[in-house]
């Protein structure tokens, strides 16, 4: 095991929290290093949801999303989004999709409304950023333009008349058509057919394919495999080809999204310095010299440790491994911080299992301080660790539809209170 040089800061996670952490104070001039694993970022649709949903028991879904941040602050005792200002919310999805911006992943929406985007399934979802390559399917949606939606033989997880026959009653111009992908056939994978999209010869047989069915249609929309690196350059050139406006709908999870986000920050944040331990846990961490941090990173021949002088806990929940549970209830596995939850197992979940409320043990998670730093016995566990992400109590950003957004502003907090 190697010892290491002390960072300012340890970011521990690689979902959109840690993402997000690793690249706000790496731009303010910190020098950072980051673990983690695949985490939900890998599986996330592309979309960021700032609050679309509010009262959940209500399923009402907004459109208004700053109305339903100042909604869910007021009705959600504890929800994170009290703890950052307004200014800091919008700063922090500015800054985040800047940097998406220059890695090639432009986003696109409007600042002060929700935008409507078509899903595979067909319905309609309410969100706050989506890519540049999905924003003419939201044009399409909204004036109800005529509009093909092609989907390919031997590609699961995405079916064109199904969305079809979902929409067709509002959207009597939207038609389906099923076509060979160019270069492949058999069981297609959204990865291969974006790769097999990067080569311009394929997009050239695509659009033949396509404007032989296209019949009147202005728009015409694709399963989400229009390139890995840089949809946009796909999506521009098969325009020109076509004289359509092409649109991209996500596949189901994992989709091509994931690895798009993947792809740029495994690209934009080690040439802005930070340090990252891809694919590493932290297995251990303990308080060191003075006020430091000390962790154990990995397994064998590759396992370092990292000391640093402050730490963002960006772990996730259950699905990134940021909390555990057992028979005798959910614990933080890392620093051993309490967990918020119900206090019986008996009492985790509702009656009603797909009731749309959810269940008391969807609220679950750590509590912070106005600073954003765990709570352990009422005080900070430790005067320089601070949290982020999904890992937070009194929020269930899966039914509030506030994922990437509740992420994103809660990492940009913690890195100005550390920094502050
Ligand atoms: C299928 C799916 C689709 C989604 N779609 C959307 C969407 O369209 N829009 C939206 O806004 N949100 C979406 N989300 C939600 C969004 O991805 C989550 O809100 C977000 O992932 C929460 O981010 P997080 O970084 O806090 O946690 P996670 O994404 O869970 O990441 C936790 C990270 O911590 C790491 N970790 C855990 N323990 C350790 C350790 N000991 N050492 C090092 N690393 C550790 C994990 O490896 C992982 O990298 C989706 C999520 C899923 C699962």
């Amino acid at each position: 095991m190697t010892r290491d040089t002390v960072y300012d800061v340890m970011v521990i996670g690689a979902g959109f929290a840690g993402m997000a952490a690793s690249l706000f104070a790496s731009s303010r001039g910190l020098s950072v290093a980051q673990a983690g694993t695949t985490g939900g970022i890998d599986f996330s649709t592309g979309f960021i949801d700032l609050m679309g949903v509010h009262p959940v028991s209500e399923q009402r879904r907004r459109m208004r999303p700053w109305k339903a941040v100042e909604a869910v602050v007021r009705d959600c005792p504890g929800h994170p989004y009290g703890l950052v200002e307004r200014d800091e919310l919008a700063a922090s999805i500015n800054e985040f999709t800047a940097f998406l911006a220059e890695q090639g992943l432009e986003y696109v929406g409007h600042d002060d409304r929700n935008t409507c985007v078509l899903t595979p399934a067909g319905t309609v979802k309410r969100t706050y950023r989506v890519p540049r390559t999905a924003w003419n399917g939201v044009v399409a949606l909204e004036q109800k333009a005529p509009t093909l939606i092609v989907d390919f033989h031997g590609l699961k997880g995405f079916s064109a008349k199904q969305l079809m026959q979902t929409r067709k009653d509002s959207w009597p111009q939207l038609e389906a058509v099923r076509v060979e992908f160019p270069a492949g056939r058999g069981e297609l994978y959204p990865e291969h057919m974006a790769w097999a999209l990067a080569d311009p010869a394929n997009r050239v047989r695509l659009a033949e394919t396509v404007m032989a069915r296209a019949g009147g249609a202005e728009y015409v929309g694709f399963p989400a495999v229009l390139g890995l690196n840089d949809p946009l350059k796909v999506v521009t050139h098969l325009e020109e080809l076509t004289g359509k406006k092409i649109f991209e709908i996500p596949t189901m999870p994992p989709s091509i999204a994931g690895p798009r986000l993947r792809g740029a920050f495994d690209r934009g944040l080690p040439a802005k310095g930070v340090r990252t331990l891809s694919q590493k846990m932290v297995l251990k961490a303990s308080a060191a010299d003075g006020d430091m941090l000390r962790f154990e990173v990995g397994t064998g021949a590759a396992a370092v440790t990292v000391t640093a002088k402050a730490a963002i806990l960006a772990t996730g929940r259950f699905f990134g491994k940021g909390l555990r549970a057992n028979r005798q209830g959910m614990t933080e596995p890392l620093f051993n911080i309490p967990v918020v939850q119900p206090r019986t197992r008996d009492e985790w979940h509702g009656p009603d299992f797909f009731g749309p409320q959810g269940h008391p043990a969807n609220m679950a998670g750590i509590e912070v301080d106005s600073r954003l730093r765990p709570l352990g016995d009422g005080a900070p566990v430790h005067r320089n660790l601070f949290a982020a992400g999904a890992i937070l109590a009194h929020q269930d950003w899966m039914r509030m539809k506030c994922g990437a957004g509740l992420a994103i502003a809660t990492a940009f907090k913690a890195v100005k209170e550390l920094t502050g």
